[in-house]
Parts: structure tokens; C-alpha cells; sequence
């Protein structure tokens, strides 16, 4: 049978979703890709407040020059285009700890240099910590050399504590903290984070670092676009409700309207959690599967404030903040009532910033059942006193802030539940543990073989992560060969 009549369906328009149809559509196949929300895009949403265009999670990425990380990615997924502002090259992420400010500079050279003129003792540990990162980002794209990707996902820095790495390699606790510091990109569990987590996240930012003027949703639309013109079709307020499946083989997917899609074969880019429900009707999943599914951790969520500023207030800043209470160790996944990490994030084109700082599920939990708008005065409260936190701790570094608010609109993880319905609002999806690699690092693979999963819930979160992961996922319909070399010949 030619690929011409082979039929994938894509549940969900989140990055992972809308790339792994680009690819298939790239390759020939007829795609269609089903979001339940009325907007795609998922994480990369941007939202509208007066003439602000918000961002509800993308903020920056790494890697975009020739040569580095997600260059090749964005090339093939042709989205180099877009109006990428590069964040300044001496500091484009700044971390405030015990009231100092340290820099992080663009460049593996540079980033040693800069951090080595506040610790210079630690210049060799500081060029062992670099040159590590720069290794596992050399050895990015070996996950798509030929064989089982499973071979990939069991290498032994997903079985390495990213902890214990940091501790081997560094003595001085405060310069641990700082190169901690920019934690707000992935969970910083002492316990679990694999090494390759940490390692590859780092690592592309070092290499340069990227805002995106405009908004992330533009991400999502090329690709959409690209979608509808290779002949693909992207569809909204069409939520997938079962995948129905006959001898083992998926058939279709059945939407809320009832409506049935035949499908050759299924992309899930949707929590696992979420992939079980709809699997509900599916005789040859066994037990075990949905248990060990079920059973996964999830990252923790974020509280979001979108800032409003007064016009010409506060001046734009080509660089991210982030501002951590003294005391605060980083590596511990527990919260506290107060808020003690915070990332500022400015718009290189609006008079807007967001805060974001951690919160989790149990937060927010006995408001779940509510629905958005109606989740009483206790919930806005509970938010205003989050955001407020957070506007006094970020004053450590930025005190005319406060001053400089005009309006702020605010999204927790049951904002995130709502949206993109990701498991307890997740910020980075399932939690890796570098203890179990094997059962926590998922694979694109489900009990039934045309089904497969993508996004930020296998191997890596964040738009690196993603756009990897979907090249894996496709490659398991359309071959790894070619694709790689697209990818990597350009
Ligand atoms: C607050 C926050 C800040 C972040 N900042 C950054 C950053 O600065 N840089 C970076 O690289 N990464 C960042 N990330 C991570 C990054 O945005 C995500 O890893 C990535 O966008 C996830 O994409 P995805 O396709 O895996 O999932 P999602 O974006 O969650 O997409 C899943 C889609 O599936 C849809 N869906 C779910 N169920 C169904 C169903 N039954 N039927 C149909 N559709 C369904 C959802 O509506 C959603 O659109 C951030 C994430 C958050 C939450």
C-alpha cells in the first residue's frame, strides 16, 4: 500500500502533536490533527488582554545558531524564520541568591569566564561541569541513530543523578546554587532528575539563548500552516474521546460528538493519564499497563502572573531574572507557603513581564472541580496572595515593579488542567527518575502497535525536548534513515 493512503490522526495540536503532522504530512501521509481546546498550540498558547499579547508558558529557547542544538529541528520543521530576539550575550539569564547577582553568559567559554571572576577557585571544576553539558549536547542526535530508540532511553545519563553530578563536580555550595539557579526550566528533584534532563536543558541555553517577539503561539500557526499546506488538516473544539480498537489494531478514534475517524495510524500527544482514559474500551491493554501508567509522577505546576505594565514605566530587559529567598535550597522538591524562587520575563515588543513560580497540585486542588470563572473569591485570593509574594521577592532585584504594574491576570495549574487537561497541571509533564529509567522514561511505543505517544511526557520537556521526541515518534511510522538525514543535512 503506497503512504499516499495511509491516515494518521494526531490527538492533539500541543508542539509535539502539530510536528509529528508535519512530519508524516512531509512524508506523504493524509494527517489530521484533533484539538479539544478551541485554540492549538497547548503550552505555547498566547492569549490576548487589551493590545498585550500574553504568553501562557513558552518564554525563551537555546540552541538556534548552526551547529547548535535545536538549529537542525527548527530548520527541518522550517520555523528559523520566525522573529527570534537573541537575549543579551553577557547575561541572558541573571540569578539573585543571598542578595548577590550572578550572570550567565552565552558560550560555553564565556559562561566559564564570567562565573569564574565570582569563584575563581572553582575555574576547573566550572570547566569539567561546561564540558560535560557541551558532551551530552555533542551527542544530542544520537538518539536517532538506527536501532531501537529503547537503547536510547536506557544510556546511562538517564540512569545518573543530575544531584550527585552537580555535588561530584563542584565543591562550593553557593556556586551549586547559582548553577541551580535558573531552575524554573525543569523540576530540580534532588531525588529523581536524571542527569541527561539537566545536562541537555543547560546546554542548549549556553549556546545561545532566544525570545521569541510576538508570542510562541506563532510556533504552533507556522506549523499549523505548514500543516494545511501540504495537505493536512488541524481541527479545534474536537475533542477525541475513545480510541477504538479491534484484534489488537486501533481503528479510530471516536470524538465527543460521537463522530468516528478511521485512522491507519494514532499519535497521542497528550498526558499518558489522559491516553488510558481514552484507551478505556481497549480489550488487549492489560491491567499492568494502565497501573504502570497511572502510577507515574507527575512534575510539579506554575503559577503565572501576566503583567500589564504602565506604558514606558519599566524599561525592557534582554535578559530573565531569577530571585531566590536566602536560605532556599533549591534542589528540594518540597514547597512552602511562601513563594521562594521566582523568573521574571520581559516582552521584547509590549509593556507586559510575567512572574512564574513553582505551586503545586495539593495547592489547588479543592477548587479542581470548579469550573474557570467560577471558583470563588477564596481561589482569587489564594492567587493574589501567590502573585503578591512573588512581587516582593522579584522587588529584591527589581523594586520599581510594583510601581509599574497596571493590571495583572493570573493562571495556576488548574489553568494548565483546564487548557491543555495535562495531569494535575504539570508543568514539564512526567516526572524522570534516573533510579528507573526503564519505567519512567516512556518510549513512543504503546500495547497497540499503531499507536504511538509524543510530547513533553517521553524523554525530554520543553521545545528541545519536544521536537526530538516527535522526530523519534514519526520515525516509528516512517523510518529513521531518511528523516535523520533531513534533519541533520538539511
Ligand atoms: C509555565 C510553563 C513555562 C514553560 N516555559 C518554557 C520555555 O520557556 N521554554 C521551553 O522550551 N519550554 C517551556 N515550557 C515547556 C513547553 O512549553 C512544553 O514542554 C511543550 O510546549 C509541551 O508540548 P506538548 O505537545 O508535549 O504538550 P501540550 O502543549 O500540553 O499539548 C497537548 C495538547 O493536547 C490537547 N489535548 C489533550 N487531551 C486531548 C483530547 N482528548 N483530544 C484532543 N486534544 C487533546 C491539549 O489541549 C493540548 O493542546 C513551559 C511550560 C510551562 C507549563
Amino acid at each position: 500500500m503506497s503512504r499516499m493512503s495511509k491516515r494518521a490522526v494526531v490527538i492533539g495540536a500541543g508542539l509535539g502533536g502539530l510536528q509529528c503532522a508535519y512530519i508524516l504530512a512531509k512524508k506523504g501521509l493524509q494527517v489530521t490533527v484533533l484539538e479539544q481546546d478551541a485554540n492549538i498550540g497547548g503550552c505555547l498558547r498566547s492569549f490576548k488582554r487589551g493590545n498585550i499579547l500574553f504568553d501562557t508558558g513558552f518564554h525563551y529557547v537555546g540552541g538556534l545558531k548552526e551547529g547548535q542544538s535545536l538549529y537542525p529541528l527548527f530548520r527541518y520543521f522550517n520555523l528559523l524564520d520566525l522573529p527570534w530576539v537573541p537575549l543579551d550575550e553577557d547575561c541572558f539569564d541573571e540569578v539573585i541568591i543571598d542578595g548577590r547577582s550572578f550572570s550567565f553568559a552565552v558560550g560555553h567559554e564565556r559562561f566559564i569566564d564570567t562565573l569564574s571572576k565570582d569563584f575563581p577557585s572553582e575555574k576547573n571544576a566550572l570547566r569539567t561541569y561546561v564540558n560535560m553539558l557541551k558532551e551530552v549536547g555533542e551527542h544530542m542526535y544520537d538518539a536517532f541513530l538506527p536501532g531501537d530508540a529503547t537503547d536510547f532511553y536506557s544510556t546511562s545519563l538517564f540512569a545518573r543523578s543530575a544531584y550527585d553530578f552537580l555535588t561530584d563536580t563542584i565543591r562550593d555550595p553557593l556556586l551549586r546554587q547559582v548553577l541551580s539557579g535558573t531552575s524554573l526550566k525543569m523540576e530540580l528533584n534532588r531525588d529523581r532528575l536524571p542527569l541527561y534532563t539537566f545536562a541537555q536543558i543547560n546546554n542548549s541555553f549556553i549556546q545561545s539563548a532566544w525570545r521569541l517577539k510576538g508570542g510562541g503561539q506563532q510556533i504552533a500557526d507556522h506549523l499549523a500552516d505548514d500543516i494545511h499546506s501540504m495537505g493536512g488538516e488541524v481541527l479545534t473544539n474536537t475533542p477525541v474521546e475513545a480510541i477504538e480498537e479491534q484484534n489488537g489494531h486501533a481503528e479510530g478514534v471516536r470524538l465527543r460528538n460521537g463522530e468516528f475517524i478511521l485512522a491507519d495510524f494514532i499519535i497521542a500527544d497528550i498526558h499518558p493519564q489522559e491516553v488510558i482514559r481514552l484507551m478505556a474500551g481497549c480489550t488487549s491493554v492489560r491491567n499492568v499497563y494502565r497501573r504502570r501508567m497511572k502510577g507515574l509522577d507527575d512534575t510539579i505546576g506554575m503559577l503565572t502572573a501576566n503583567i500589564r505594565l504602565k506604558p514606558g514605566t519599566l524599561p525592557y530587559l534582554n535578559r530573565n531574572i531569577f530571585v531566590h529567598r536566602d536560605g532556599t535550597d533549591l534542589w528540594t522538591a518540597e514547597q512552602t507557603e511562601s513563594v521562594n524562587s521566582v523568573m521574571a520575563s520581559f516582552y521584547p515588543n509590549q509593556d507586559a513581564a510575567d512572574l512564574l513560580t513553582p505551586m503545586r497540585w495539593a495547592d489547588v486542588i479543592k477548587w479542581a472541580d470548579k469550573p474557570v470563572g467560577k471558583r470563588g473569591e477564596d481561589y482569587v485570593e489564594f492567587k493574589n496572595r501567590k502573585v503578591e509574594q512573588c512581587i516582593q521577592l522579584i522587588g529584591n532585584r527589581l523594586p520599581e515593579l510594583r510601581d509599574a504594574v497596571d493590571h495583572i491576570y493570573s493562571s495556576s495549574p488548574l489553568t494548565y488542567h483546564r487548557y491543555t487537561r495535562t495531569h494535575e497541571g504539570s508543568a514539564f509533564g512526567i516526572r524522570k527518575d534516573w533510579h528507573s529509567p526503564f519505567t519512567t522514561v516512556l518510549t513512543p511505543k504503546t500495547p497497540i502497535p499503531n499507536v504511538l505517544l509524543t510530547g513533553q511526557n517521553l524523554n525530554l520537556h520543553g521545545v528541545l525536548g519536544v521536537s526530538m521526541t516527535s522526530v523519534i515518534t514519526a520515525a516509528e511510522i516512517v523510518g529513521m534513515d531518511s528523516l535523520r538525514a533531513q534533519i541533520l543535512n538539511g
